[in-house]
């Protein structure tokens, strides 16, 4: 390893493989530390990683929307071969419950609409077809199991679903951050693994590389940060929060794995679900079972913690998120035994995530993930190795946003959209679903 590097990525997730891969395409020589002892292993490893279109604003859906378009030609984006093959992507589509809290799903479709994004509109009957295992009354508002009126209908009936039919998950997002760690190396940078950083430097009013816990020293002009749940520590080594009108902070989220009800493949059947009647998303995983996430129902108290201390065990909440699922799926068995995982999200103070420079020349950040970028990986790498390039030349973003044609879609994004210095975006859900 040498001691000086064009770039150094803090963080090797699946959004700081896909800007190590970006900037090295354009010639920089990167270095990419994480502390952790292989790509992904982080909160990219336990993502849900669904691939879907719909968000609440309409930059939002342009950018999942372009993002689609690399997981469907996953091999092509990579250009190379990886020794332990290359991840999956289950293109099952999603269905959404229209519901009063998602106004229907009205404004949600006009975006997709003026995007081009296919959606079908979907009656109840249709979706019981499709989910035959489902009870399609209405239970909201959400509630906690203790409620003496959890599980209660008010008897009406849902108003049925849109279905979207360009999404899915990737199986095994570690991987898909390995395939990405070696289409990097390909073009020629370099990973460094079990090193944490504890110092940014400066110089001269600019960043000019990070201190390792072992006292290396790495220098580098350009430093970016994309330490997920660790972003917020990162910005304070490099004393950039204050620059920030937007900032970031970690949750804690349970998600559960529990197997499909008898009868019923979901692996092979199931589809990607959200339902804001009942507070979850849903879809496959692997063994035939249901995986099971929040939607951050009000109800639900939300967790801020400290990254490197918090409860790794399930809790109560692993049972309300599995609970809710059985209002919808009746025949759901509980097992007694809780699986899935416990991770953070990243998030920013309105969801949507910050791909931005820092008051630090030289420093930038793709951060506050908000538990929903693992989909827009691939083109939030290319978007801030645009970004870095711009900027480096002399390109004064804050006052000038870098505006960035999309290679697929063909839309022309204002990266001003993803600004530390914006106000809080009102149009945003203040959930996972961004
Ligand atoms: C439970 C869960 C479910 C999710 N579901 C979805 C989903 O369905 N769809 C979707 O699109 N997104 C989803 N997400 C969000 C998505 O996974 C994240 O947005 C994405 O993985 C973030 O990638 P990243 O590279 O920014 O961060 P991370 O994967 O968190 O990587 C950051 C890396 O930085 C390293 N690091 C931190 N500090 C230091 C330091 N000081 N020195 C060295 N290394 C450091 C860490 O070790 C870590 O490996 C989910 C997230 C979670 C937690």
């Amino acid at each position: 390893m040498e001691k000086s590097y064009d770039a150094i990525i803090v963080g090797a997730g699946i959004i700081g493989a896909c800007t190590a891969y970006e900037l090295s395409k354009k010639g920089y020589r990167t270095l990419s530390i994480d502390k952790l002892p292989a790509a992904g292993y982080g909160s990219t490893g336990n993502s849900c990683a669904i691939i879907r279109t719909h968000y609440s604003t309409y930059d939002g859906c342009a950018l999942a929307y372009e993002g689609f378009f690399y997981w469907d030609d996953w091999a092509n984006y990579l250009g190379v071969d990886d020794e332990r093959g290359h991840a999956k992507f289950h293109k099952t589509g999603c269905f959404v419950m229209k519901t009063e809290l998602n106004n229907y799903l009205g404004p949600i479709c006009e975006n997709m609409d003026a995007l081009g994004v296919p959606w079908e509109d979907c009656d109840p009957e249709s979706l019981k077809a499709k989910m035959p295992i489902y009870d399609l009354h209405s239970f909201a508002p959400v509630r906690r199991p203790d409620d003496d009126d959890f599980g209660k209908t008010s008897g009406e009936m849902v108003a049925g679903a849109v279905f979207f039919p360009m999404a899915g998950y990737i199986s095994d997002p570690q991987l898909a951050t390995h395939n990405v760690q070696r289409a990097a190396e390909a073009k020629g940078a370099t990973f460094l693994f079990n090193s944490e950083i504890t110092e940014i430097r400066q110089a001269d009013g600019r960043v000019a590389g990070v201190t390792l816990k072992d006292g290396t020293r790495i220098d580098a002009p350009i430093v970016v940060n994309v330490a997920g749940p660790h972003s917020y520590i990162v910005n304070r080594m490099a004393g950039v929060e204050d620059g920030m009108n937007i900032k970031t902070k970690a949750l804690r989220q349970e998600v559960a794995h529990v197997p499909s009800p008898e009868g019923f493949d979901f692996e092979k059947n199931g589809f990607v679900t959200s339902d804001s009647d009942i507070g979850c998303y849903c879809r496959p995983e692997t063994g035939n079972h249901i995986l099971i996430g929040s939607e951050d129902p009000a109800c639900d108290e939300r967790e801020w913690v400290d990254p490197d201390d918090f409860n790794r065990d399930f809790t109560e909440q692993w049972q309300a998120q599995v609970y809710r699922v059985a209002q919808r799926i009746p025949s759901l068995g509980i097992p007694s035994r809780m699986k899935g995982v416990v991770d953070l999200y990243d998030v920013s103070d309105d969801w949507i995530p910050i791909y931005d420079k820092s008051d630090l020349a030289g420093f930038y950040m793709a951060i506050g993930t908000s538990g929903n970028q693992f989909k827009n990986a691939p083109v939030a790498g290319v978007m801030m190795a645009e970004l870095i390039e711009r900027c480096e030349k002399g390109q004064d973003h804050d006052t000038d946003p870098v505006k960035l044609e999309l290679h697929h879609s063909g839309r022309t994004i204002d990266l001003g959209f993803y600004s530390r210095r914006r106000e809080i975006n009102e149009e945003s859900s203040f959930s996972v679903l961004g």
